[in-house]
């Protein structure tokens, strides 16, 4: 091995609540982690304005400074944190191999133990005004969000299982939701539609697709166009919600882990295992059901107990 090959016990890609809980608890465990932030340090989280529902903090917590203090925790105990992008992976098959990473197309480290927390990106629709008000009333997360806008209007674009769950999680909190939907008819379950259209304030717009969001620096309505009239119309919404599905971070691992349909990583039952010995995930990368910060670092403390189990073992 050459000299420029770093070894190292464990390797975390990825810094949202899933990687630094997992670093938290690797550090803890002697496995003396080095942490690949990716582009985005902190991930999602930092993407969003006062954070609610993190437990342990009572009044509430800019989504920025709960990074910075996962951050701070992490580094306690000696994390080594680094920028970069990991841009190549060959992961061992054999029980106790070495899994081989570059990183930044040139750095080659090789890890004993690698924890995925790669995390996933809410897809958004593309338009200027849409992104020029994020933060300013357009989100793509009701649970983070919704309690901001107790009895005002909103919208919801989307028409799957995450548009139909948010738009009734929203509709006990505003005043009327309105989903659009941009064909005839919904793709969410026929359970979660049901749910929908019992739901009284909440309209559903079939149909319909979000043109353009109305607003300087915060949103003040939405214009909608409808694909059967050919028509547009304008209304007053304070909340922008867009649900129309997530993109899991995993094309690095495309014909190397195992994925589902949709890209998200499998793990084994309630482990955080992936398919590859060593090879752990956890976060968002592998969870399309509950997307919280709080689950992603529950995941992440498991990867870390994982890696430790599993190193133990060889020894
Ligand atoms: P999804 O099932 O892919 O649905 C995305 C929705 O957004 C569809 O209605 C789609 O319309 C619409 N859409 C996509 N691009 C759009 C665009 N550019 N403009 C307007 N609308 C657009 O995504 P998801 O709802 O996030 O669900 C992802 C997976 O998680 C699904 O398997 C779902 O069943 C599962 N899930 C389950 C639960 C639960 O069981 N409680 C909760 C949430 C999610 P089209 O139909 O026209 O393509």
């Amino acid at each position: 091995m050459s000299d420029t090959i770093e070894k190292i016990k464990c390797l975390i890609i990825g810094s949202g609540p899933a990687g630094y809980s997992a670093a938290v608890y690797a550090a803890r465990a002697d496995l003396k982690p080095v942490m690949y932030t990716g582009m985005e340090p902190g991930g999602q989280l930092t993407t969003t304005t006062e954070v609610d529902n993190y437990l342990g903090y009572a009044d509430g917590v800019d989504g920025t400074v709960l990074t910075e203090n996962f951050k701070k925790q992490a580094e306690r105990f000696d994390t080594d944190i680094r920028f970069g992008l990991v841009t190549k992976v060959e992961l061992s098959d054999k029980q106790g191999g070495i899994h081989k990473v570059i990183v930044d197309g040139t750095k080659e480290i090789v890890a004993e133990t690698v924890i995925i927390s790669t995390g996933a990106t809410a897809k958004y629709l593309g338009l200027e005004s849409e992104e020029r008000l994020k933060g300013g009333g357009v989100s793509a997360c009701a649970t983070c969000d919704g309690f901001f806008y107790k009895g005002q209007e909103v919208v919801v674009v989307g028409g799957g299982d995450t548009a139909a769950e948010e738009a009734t999680f929203l509709s006990k909190l505003c005043s009327k939701v309105t989903m659009l939907v941009r064909r005839d008819e919904m793709r969410a379950s026929k359970a979660m539609q049901h749910r929908v259209n019992n739901t009284k304030n909440l309209e559903v717009l079939y149909n319909s697709e979000l043109d353009e969001v109305l607003g300087d620096t915060v949103v003040e309505g939405v214009r909608i166009s409808n694909s059967k009239t050919n028509s547009k119309h304008e209304i007053a919404v304070t909340g922008v919600f867009i649900a129309i599905g997530h993109k899991p971070n995993t094309d690095l691992f495309k014909g190397v882990l195992d994925m589902d349909e949709t890209g998200y990583l499998i793990t084994k039952g309630k482990s955080t295992k992936t398919n590859k010995p060593g090879v752990f995930a956890s976060g968002d990368v592998q969870d399309k059901e509950y997307r919280q910060a709080i689950t992603a670092a529950g995941t992440g403390c498991m990867a870390a107990l994982d890696a430790e189990r599993y190193l133990a073992a060889l020894e």
